[in-house]
């Protein structure tokens, strides 16, 4: 977001928006799934393998949470390696913002219902949410955490278990509200194909330095049709909530 000059935006009805929310390295400041590999690194040399072998990140975490439990990690040392994983800067005043002034806002998200419950619940962040979309996740009575995949999908450029455009579009078809306008907060490469969804007069907000940014100032260029609005610091995010909402 250019910070020299106000951008003007055509002001939005807090109830006609709907603001979407990715979780990994857009909420929060990192990825859930590969910080728990800290637990014990060897994990990740398992992460490499498996996606050689081609398989479903969905199941090779599923794989890796197997081998935690088989080297007797518990559900308090989940707790303590995720302490460090800090929401990025300013979101957690977005999305208290947003909150605070009725807009519906969801997240999608390629973690699991586990470590974004968590998370939310730890910061008190869980009720600045009106839905949370993710791979169903949970704990067994041994101990051992399980995540299955999302959904079953045709798109052909999403991860096999989860494409965010049928969420988006699932999500929009059985809610009673017809949005003016929507606003995607994202980052990465699954954020990809429900930006590329989005109609003029909604807005992509892009985080710079990450792939989705590159895409939609390079090879997909020409196929986006919303604003597409660069940001480093959930600040920017909030201040472009604010200009935005009347
Ligand atoms: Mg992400
Ligand atoms: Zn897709």
């Amino acid at each position: 977001m250019e910070s020299h000059k106000s951008p003007i935006y055509n002001k939005v009805k807090q109830a006609r928006l709907l603001a979407v929310f990715d979780f990994d390295h857009t909420l929060v400041d990192g990825n859930t799934d590969t910080w728990i590999t800290k637990l014990h690194p060897c994990t990740m040399q398992l992460i490499r393998e498996h996606q050689q072998y081609g398989w479903c990140w969905t199941n090779i975490m599923d794989k890796v949470f197997e081998v935690l439990h088989s080297e007797k990690f518990l559900k308090n040392d989940f707790v303590t390696c995720l302490e460090s994983l800090k929401f990025t800067a300013g979101m957690k005043e977005t999305c208290n913002y947003l909150q605070s002034n009725s807009v519906s806002t969801i997240i999608i998200s390629d973690s699991n219902s586990y470590f974004i419950d968590h998370l939310l619940e730890r910061d008190s962040l869980h009720c600045t949410f009106c839905s949370i979309y993710t791979n169903p996740a949970g704990w067994r009575s041994d101990g051992r955490l399980h995540v299955e995949r999302f959904h079953e999908h045709e798109c052909t450029v999403c991860p096999l278990n989860l494409c965010k455009r049928k969420v988006l579009q699932t999500h929009l078809a059985d809610c009673a509200e017809r949005y003016e306008s929507i606003v995607y907060v994202g980052d990465g490469h699954g954020d990809l194909c429900p930006s590329l969804a989005l109609k003029p007069g909604d807005y992509i907000l892009a985080r710079d330095g990450y792939k989705l940014l590159k895409y939609l100032k390079g090879e997909k260029g020409e196929e986006v049709k919303a604003d597409v609005i660069p940001w480093s610091s959930g600040f920017e995010v909030l201040q472009f909530f604010q200009q935005l909402c009347e």
